[in-house]
């Protein structure tokens, strides 16, 4: 890219690196995002006592009191790569079935606008999603669902989203600086690139 990154401190390197983004949130909200079961099973590997009845937010409180930070921080980075990774295989089927995501035609590597909309049984699910890419390096996400809102995750209809452009071409899988695991681009170049051939 031509961007030499010698003037900038190390934290900012590391948030400009999409996929160390997740590192910079903070270790609370990492965990406070953990399901109640996940948070009991850590109790239990880790044989801990004491926390069996505890209400989530009081379950978050004692898992930060009681592990250390490294040993958590293992955790959830674990449970965030099966998120990533089981919720973009759900991304793959929404993104190859008609209209479940509409770009809007302007979108480019810049800024990509699109609406996510998927048929519930009671109703449309439906959220807007954009990506702001501006300089290259450092890309904005966001969704209007309460999984990004509330817990700041890359959920699954950015994650759709993030299919959709690389189906349609808006950028190559290697301009996205967005969050991103070994694993998943797997996924990616075995599901998406795969079809796209194929179809032609
Ligand atoms: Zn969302």
């Amino acid at each position: 890219m031509g961007v030499s990154l010698t003037f900038y401190s190390t934290s900012l390197i590391q948030s400009v690196k999409g996929w160390e983004m997740r590192k910079d949130l903070p270790l609370e909200l990492r965990v406070s995002r953990l399901t109640v079961a996940s948070l009991k099973n850590l109790c239990d590997a880790k044989r801990l006592s004491g926390w069996s009845n505890l209400l989530k937010e009081d379950l978050v409180g004692y898992v930060l009191d009681n592990l250390d930070r490294r040993e958590l921080e293992d955790f959830c980075t674990a449970q965030e790569d099966i998120y990533f990774a089981e919720n973009m295989a759900k991304a793959i089927k929404w993104a190859s079935g008609r209209k479940v995501v509409e770009l809007d035609p302007e979108s480019d590597e810049s800024i990509v606008n699109a609406v996510f909309s998927l048929r519930k049984s009671d109703g449309y699910e439906v959220y807007n999603i954009r990506f702001v890419n501006e300089t290259n390096e450092d890309i904005d996400t966001s969704c209007e669902c309460a999984d990004h809102r509330e817990k700041a995750h890359f959920c699954p209809h950015q994650m759709a989203v993030l299919v959709k452009c690389l189906q349609e071409g808006v950028f190559p899988l290697d301009r996205w600086s967005g969050p991103m695991t070994h694993e998943v681009e797997e996924l990616i170049q075995a599901n998406v690139f795969r079809k796209r051939r194929s179809r032609k």
